[in-house]
């Protein structure tokens, strides 16, 4: 049955205002400021019978004022679409009846004179809290009205015959209760869409902050890879130089065989010297692109940092200036080794790009210490420095100086993103002719943290014993390689990762060395199945990878605290995790 009456009551507000709203908000407040006309247009309907029954003509003008202002915002809402203007006519209209029904029911003192406290309420609800300011306004000077021409003695007349004074008052009062109904029915309805209104901003604007942190994480990532690119050339040169002797040494001895003991050990020491070099700068590299988890900031060893990214651009400085370097010893900082890689390469490839002229006549310095607000480091040049009109420019996105190729223009703008998001800052002095310097800080690290390697492998021997290894990973020669490498444990190789779950059911190893990337089934998968089927194990992997990580499994990784040795694998450091208990 109610449900039968709220549907008619929708049926004809929506009559009244159309349906063809933008907006369904919009819509819903028409369709109440109609809903309000209505219900006052009841009261109104026989007042006018009232008054023309007992002919008093003025009266019905006044009644018939009402009713036409009703209608007028009835128009109103549904053809111009605007339920504030609907609204204000809307409680004009309420206004005209009321004093007409308090004029004729007693004036100051009749019963019908508090329906008007009711006028700025409504006019507040249907438009604004100006709009019921404005109305409060009016009902105040008709009250002072009222309470005036009583004082003076002008005669209220009033129109309602004695007998019908008390029926009168009954439902009177009656519509001042079903107007506070409605009124709170508005507040409740308004204070849902408000809400609503809220919600639906809040989660737009949670939407679109969440897109420009990827797009920015994005642009992040592309600036690092555009500054790889134009480093390729130093990189290929760094490995193509020790590739040279560690492959001419190996072939040396494998077709020579007339080398000496003594020979034979300075060509594998001066191949293994090179791959260690190779080694090095493919996981410089490595520490360079990989995308950081901005949430998790790490103790960085401030000099490691400083020297992968030197090493990154070694080759280029090395012809264009005399290079420097002074660190503290022990100097951490709190942030992520990444970002300040980044931000390094960065500051010295501009700096080389500013120097001009012979080696001798140009210095590059990196110097960082302790200060008082953490970590202190200045990345300073001898170049051309930089005009005061470009100055002001230098951090906003895609500014360059630089010719078509040679810069993005980004490389400042996102430095100083990833120095903010380190919590730390950067700026820069120059003086053109003379140079410039950059100054970045850091926060000093905590010692809360505790480092992802010094997560330890549980098994209960000591490192004297002889441990069953089983490694999976599906590189024959790594394989190989690794055997050889535990040669003093018992290990066991597979290069297919659903056989070494199998394995894992029928016998027990102290250690599982695995492979992320493998082809038949990928290191995190083996981890979950292995976990599922024998849980206890699960604290016995230790995973190796290549490098090449996807976001997803640089996820995986952190979540699962398990130690992680990248390859190619160093000798001390793979016994180090194996033996460690
Ligand atoms: P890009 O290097 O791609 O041009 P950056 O944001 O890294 O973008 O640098 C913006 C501009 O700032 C450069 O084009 C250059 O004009 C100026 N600049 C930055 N560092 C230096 C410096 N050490 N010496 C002179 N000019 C510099």
């Amino acid at each position: 049955m109610l449900e039968r009456l709220w549907k008619w009551v929708i049926a004809l507000t929506d009559w009244a205002v159309g349906t063809d709203w933008t907006s369904e908000e919009e819509h819903r407040h028409a369709r109440l400021v109609a809903g309000v006309l209505f219900v006052m247009s009841i009261p109104g309907l026989l007042y006018s019978v009232h008054f023309i029954v007992i002919g008093v003509v003025w009266m019905a003008v006044a009644v018939a004022l009402t009713i036409s202002s009703a209608t007028a915002s009835v128009l109103w809402l549904r053809y111009s679409k605007k339920p504030v203007t609907a609204g204000v006519l809307g409680v004009t209209a309420f206004c005209c009846l009321l004093t007409t029904s308090a004029y004729s029911t007693g004036g100051f003192y009749g019963p019908n004179f508090a329906w008007l406290y009711v006028i700025p309420v409504f006019a507040a609800l249907l438009a604004n809290m100006r709009t019921g300011a404005v109305f409060t306004g009016i009902v105040l000077l008709v009250t002072v009205g009222f309470w005036l021409a009583e004082r003076h003695g002008l005669p209220i007349v009033n129109f309602i015959p004695e007998e019908e004074r008390s029926v009168r008052s009954l439902t009177d009062r009656g519509g001042a209760i079903l107007a506070i109904g409605v009124a709170i029915a508005i507040i409740a309805s308004r204070e849902r869409l408000g809400s609503k209104k809220l919600g639906d901003a809040y989660d737009s604007l949670k939407e679109e902050m969440q897109q420009r942190e990827l797009l920015h994480d994005r642009m992040i990532h592309t600036e690092r890879l555009a500054s790889m690119g134009k480093l390729s050339a130093a990189v290929a040169h760094e490995i193509n130089n020790p590739m040279t002797y560690v492959i001419g040494n190996l072939q040396a001895l494998q077709e020579d065989e007339a080398y000496d003991e003594e020979e034979q050990a300075e060509l594998v020491r001066d191949a293994l010297d090179g791959a260690m070099r190779v080694s090095a700068l493919v996981k410089d590299m490595q520490v360079y692109s990989r995308t950081p988890d901005k949430r998790q900031h790490d103790d960085v060893d401030v000099e490691a940092a400083l020297d992968t990214a030197a090493k990154m651009v070694g080759n280029r400085v090395r012809y264009c200036a005399q290079f420097r370097m002074e660190c503290e010893p022990g100097l951490r900082a709190r942030g992520s080794e990444a970002q300040l890689v980044q931000v390094i390469v960065n500051l010295l490839t501009n700096a080389i790009d500013a120097l001009e002229g012979a080696v001798e006549d140009n210095e590059l310095t990196i110097e960082a210490t302790a200060c008082s607000e953490g970590v202190w480091i200045e990345v300073r040049d001898t170049g051309q420095g930089i005009p005061n009109d470009v100055q002001k420019k230098l951090f906003e996105p895609f500014f360059t100086t630089k010719d078509i190729g040679q810069g993005t223009g980004m490389g400042l703008a996102i430095s100083r993103s990833l120095m903010e998001g380190m919590n730390g800052s950067i700026r820069f002095e120059s003086t053109p002719g003379v140079g410039t310097s950059f100054y970045l800080v850091l926060p000093a690290a905590g010692d809360e943290q505790v480092k992802a390697d010094e997560v330890t492998v549980s098994t209960a021997t000591t490192s004297a014993e002889v441990l069953k290894i089983l490694v999976v990973d599906d590189d024959a020669a790594v394989l190989r390689s690794i055997r050889r490498m535990l040669g003093s444990h018992d290990v066991q190789t597979e290069d297919d990762a659903k056989r070494a779950l199998q394995r894992c059911g029928e016998e027990r190893y102290d250690i599982i060395l695995c492979d992320i990337m493998m082809p038949s089934m990928s290191g995190d998968k083996f981890y979950s199945e292995l976990k599922a089927t024998q849980p206890t194990l699960e604290s016995h992997v230790v995973f190796m990878t290549g490098g090449v990580l996807t976001p997803n499994t640089e996820e995986f990784l952190a979540s699962v605290d398990r130690p992680v040795l990248r390859k190619p694998l160093n000798l001390d450091e793979l016994r180090s995790i194996v033996t460690r208990s």
